[in-house]
């Protein structure tokens, strides 16, 4: 007989792991030997659950690619003896470090669920209980003896979505991932239900493999109406850039105005990467679709299709860090390694 599911969580900081102090209203970082003191529900877990915590958390504003060595790190030197982990961190930069995670761990065969919470555990209304709770049996499940989940996850009221596809769209709500380009991994409702099709399958004989050498010679330029020409140039001319995720209108629009087209054309001859990304929530790019895209198409500037701003942001530094030729970068992106794009 096999032996409970290890489970190891940990904290990076954020608003779950705050308790308020009633005596000074305050919201502090909870301690995490008390854990089962503040959830004893977790007793009930049919698994064995241990922590481990940043030594300084954080809130996740504060995040940055250090943190996310840090935490690659922590997921590395245990990964042999746990059989999932669970990553508690701030909603606001989630869908960025759990994008980051997913590039980072390759061939992973295990569950690593991100999760957080909008209020802190210590509060009465709080849904930091069902969130954690669920990710730690999201993480724990298992079929044939193997993990049912075997990629980077984010856990937030009732979903289980794949963590690159998702950007958080609601400061207020509960509900504060959304995952429009891919459905949802799992839904919790009465029953635990797993989308098995949707899910991402590691290869078994394909060993698994940390990267840490992230590049952040990136840049992330949202157009608008109205952008002038000074600013794209400064952006374009910055000294080190290396790559920008260029957010455009719709399927991948573009105004035609020569003076940008010619800039950016300038500063792709001149070796910048350029991904062509959309401002919308839904759907992706469709280059040459629109006559305000065919130029782009032309000037050969990467089609980043349906990814997330925040999976293309953390796409370059892993593939920059990893020292992908310039030849090779636009066919690397434009293919999905972790099924971040359709
Ligand atoms: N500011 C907090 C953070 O991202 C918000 C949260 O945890 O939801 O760390």
């Amino acid at each position: 007989m096999r032996n409970q599911t290890n489970i190891l969580l940990i904290y990076t900081g954020g608003t779950i792991g705050m308790v308020k102090d009633y005596d000074s209203g305050t919201l502090k970082p909870f301690n995490f030997k008390k854990l089962l003191k503040n959830i004893p529900e977790l007793a009930q877990l049919d698994c064995s659950i241990e922590s481990v915590s940043f030594k300084k958390p954080i809130d996740s504003s504060n995040m940055n690619p250090k943190y996310w060595v840090e935490l690659a790190t922590i997921i590395e030197k245990h990964y042999e003896s746990y059989d999932g982990f669970v990553v508690l961190h701030g909603s606001d930069t989630m869908s960025y470090t759990a994008s980051a995670m997913s590039f980072m761990l390759e061939n992973l065969s295990k569950p690593v669920i991100f999760t957080g919470s909008q209020l802190p555990i210590g509060d009465l209304r709080t849904d930091a209980k069902e969130n954690l709770i669920t990710s730690i049996q999201i993480a724990a499940l298992r079929e044939n003896n193997k993990p049912v989940i075997q990629e980077v996850g984010l856990y937030f009221e009732y979903k289980l979505y794949r963590a690159n596809r998702t950007t958080k769209i609601n400061a207020e709500h509960f509900e504060a991932f959304a995952s429009l380009n891919y459905p949802a991994l799992a839904e919790s409702g009465v029953h635990l239900k797993v989308n098995e099709a949707y899910l991402n399958r590691s290869k078994r004989t394909k060993k698994f493999c940390v990267h840490k050498k992230l590049d952040n010679n990136v840049a992330v330029l949202k157009i608008f109406p109205g952008l002038n020409k000074s600013l794209l140039s400064s952006i374009l001319d910055t000294e080190g850039l290396k790559a920008v995720v260029l957010e455009t209108y719709g399927a991948g629009n573009a105004p035609t105005d020569e003076w940008f087209l010619q800039a950016l054309d300038r500063a792709i001859k001149n070796g910048l990467h350029i991904v062509n990304v959309t401002q919308c929530s839904g759907g992706g790019v469709s280059m040459g679709q629109y006559e305000t895209s065919e130029r782009l198409e032309k000037m050969q500037i990467i089609n980043g299709k349906d990814i997330t701003t925040e999976a293309a942001i953390t796409k370059l530094m892993y593939l920059l860090g990893s020292g992908v030729s310039s030849k090779l970068l636009k066919t690397i992106f434009e293919t999905s390694l972790r099924g971040e794009m359709s």
